[in-house]
């Protein structure tokens, strides 16, 4: 369906005109607004006849449904984040959090400021529904009316955004951390207002590790310091959560060091990929199979992927550059993931560099003898793996940055002893 299909349907079924819906909707898109965001937000200023049933009906939160167009729920405010988006090409804040009842929790995005405060119970009057992410969120806007309830709602959740950094999950808004800085670095970026300096570095407590990025360089992050930070928000960032702290964000020196984690959480292979994605986690199982692309591989010299028969996928014809790698599939018996492991990683297990690897594959005069070797040190046997986890459509993939055998087997040993005395 092209963006003309798109405005005229939007306009017939808001019975106006299309011309304007149109405008509209271009706009929206050019700023970067997902289509079916912006046609929501296209009903919501058209105001959306088709299915007025004669006002909202009040509803608990476990109740709300994508279906429904708008609703009124009572509820208590579990947190409140503040963030800076760009809406029709200028710059909107909006306050985006947790609202819950008895029943259940329910994601809010207000379009205006209601000045919501964590812990308050408000009935919200005529929230328009949207979907993300597959659940129904509650959208306040202007034809919406929030009243404060003399009397406390008491709900089976925390009230505040504080949180350990295991718990955070990419959406999470509001959020309150205690944590060590444990690397920061300043960088350049070209952002959407030209060049702007950012942080970007790692954050930990008792219970995690976590990637972070400062859009507003604060002065209280730095490598080392203790910090609370007050309305973060959790994007995902290659598969797992990642911190991001705003010109909203509140950060505070702590007096007391958080106690900064060393350890990643070791996990069976299923619950990690059921997480969605982990920064930081530990692995174990057996090689089952060292996958095709693994041992000496080219790389496009622009942007570093593996070439097949000197052709990058973006770039076409290249001059690859020799590397090494390996893709080892790792299996525990509750899943199997796909672990990667770099040039470094490589030269470990295979026991040399890239230069032996050329040597070695021109004396057997096959390509593939790197890999065979690769796959002969590590099939059948068991490692403990740690590193970055990512999942999508294709599979579980570690990027590894240990990999370690598990306590050998003495009879495997005795048997590699024995091949290299054969040799
Ligand atoms: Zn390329």
């Amino acid at each position: 369906m092209s963006l003309d299909d798109h405005a005229e349907d939007l306009a017939s079924s808001l019975g106006v005109d299309k011309t304007e819906v149109k405008r509209d909707l271009e706009n929206l898109v050019e700023y970067s607004v997902p289509l079916d965001e912006a046609k929501d937000s296209l009903r919501r200023k058209y105001g959306d006849g088709a299915d007025d049933d004669g006002g909202p009906t009040s509803k608990a939160v476990a109740e709300v449904d994508t279906d429904d167009s708008n609703v009124t729920v009572t509820a208590r405010v579990l947190t409140v984040g503040k963030r800076s988006i760009r809406y029709q090409g200028s710059d909107h804040v909006i306050f985006e959090g947790e609202l819950a009842d008895e029943t259940g929790r329910i994601s809010y995005t207000a379009w205006e400021d209601f000045d919501l405060e964590p812990g308050e119970t408000v009935t919200v009057g005529n929230a328009g529904i949207r979907e993300w992410e597959g659940e129904p969120e509650l959208n306040l806007g202007d034809s919406t009316s929030v009243s404060r309830e003399a009397e406390t709602l008491e709900v089976p959740y925390e009230v505040g955004g504080d949180t350990g950094l295991v718990d955070l999950e990419p959406g999470d808004r509001g959020v309150t951390v205690e944590v060590t800085v444990t690397e920061c670095e300043r960088k350049t970026i070209d952002g959407r207002d030209g060049e702007t300096e950012i942080l970007s570095g790692v954050l930990a407590d008792e219970t995690a590790r976590l990637p972070f990025t400062d859009w507003d360089p604060h002065p209280e992050i730095e490598t080392g310091a203790s910090v609370r930070v007050e309305n973060a928000f959790v994007r995902e960032f290659r598969g797992a959560p990642s911190v991001n702290v705003s010109e909203f964000s509140t950060v505070e020196r702590l007096e007391d060091p958080v106690e900064a984690t060393d350890d990643a959480p070791r996990l069976g292979v299923r619950e990690a990929i059921a997480s969605g994605g982990l920064f930081d986690v530990e692995l174990g199982g057996s090689v089952i199979a060292v996958r095709d692309g693994s041992g000496l591989v080219e790389r496009c010299p622009e942007c570093g992927r593996v070439v097949q028969n000197g052709q990058c996928r973006s770039h076409g014809q290249v001059d690859g550059v020799d590397d090494l790698r390996v893709k080892a599939i790792l299996d525990d018996g509750t899943g199997t993931v796909t672990v990667i492991m770099d040039a470094d990683l490589t030269e470990e297990i295979y026991g040399g560099g890239v230069e032996a690897a050329k040597e070695h594959a021109r004396e057997e005069m096959d390509q593939e003898a790197v890999a065979d070797a690769i796959r002969e040190r590590l099939v059948g046997r068991e490692f403990r793996v740690r590193g970055s986890l990512s999942v999508d459509d294709y599979g579980a993939n570690l990027n590894a940055r240990t990999f370690e055998a598990v306590a050998d087997d003495p009879a495997d040993r005795a048997r590699e002893l024995l091949a290299e005395v054969g040799r």
